[in-house]
């Protein structure tokens, strides 16, 4: 902690919120990394439609049915006396599925399409690596950096010219639990090897919340 406060770890900008926790002990839980910046990835697609004016019924539908192609019930509605459209909240496994087979060339072109489509399935590799126990946590280091970076691949050259390169997020889009998946998440698998980070997972109690609450309503 004493490093930390000296010269910030790669990542950081600010000294630690909770001094007296040593860091060692924050271990990561692998459910939540996933859903929260499964939701934050879904979140910027559909920003992306909006600010085109391309969040309309026609891509509503295509989503629905993208869905139902791989399985899942989900479904777009609009809260009585409101502009807004909520969403299906998905469940892990669901989300898992999306991950692996959603097909964005259902509401971008060719190019954009394929750039989200593989960052998308990147994450579901990592999310796949972090949970293993054979894979080199150095490794996975480098390949959570490239997923960063591919998250923030930047707009290149002018707009409307040959030479433009389309990109995708910006800093700012950035969410802790990404923060977390590619500064804090390698040195815990390296720490917990023996275990695997599955041994701190969340999920089992998550199923159990589920269970519970499903019984009791
Ligand atoms: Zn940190």
């Amino acid at each position: 902690m004493d490093q930390i406060k000296l010269k910030p770890s790669p990542g950081h900008v600010k000294s630690p919120l909770l001094q007296m926790i040593p860091l060692s002990h924050y271990v990561p839980d692998e459910l939540h990394i996933m859903l929260r910046i499964w939701d934050r990835l879904w979140d910027l697609v559909l920003q992306e439609l909006k600010t085109q004016n391309r969040f309309n019924d026609l891509a509503r539908a295509k989503i629905f049915a993208e869905m139902r192609r791989i399985s899942i019930s989900f479904n777009f509605w609009q809260e009585q006396g409101t502009q807004n459209w909520s969403y299906t909240s998905l469940m892990g496994e669901d989300k898992e599925k999306v991950l692996k087979n959603f097909n964005f060339r259902v509401v971008f072109a060719e190019e954009r399409a394929f750039l989200i489509n593989q960052l998308w399935r990147n994450f579901y590799e990592l999310y796949n690596n972090m949970k293993s126990q054979k894979i080199n946590p150095s490794h996975f280091a480098d390949q959570a950096k490239q997923w960063l970076d591919l998250f923030l691949t930047p707009f290149q050259g002018e707009p409307n010219t040959i030479t433009f390169k389309i990109g995708l997020y910006r800093p700012k889009d950035v969410t802790p639990y990404m923060h977390v998946l590619v500064h804090h998440l390698p040195k815990f698998m390296e720490q917990h090897q023996k275990f695997g980070l599955s041994a701190f997972s969340c999920a089992p109690v998550e199923k159990k919340n589920y269970d519970v609450v499903s019984a009791f309503f």
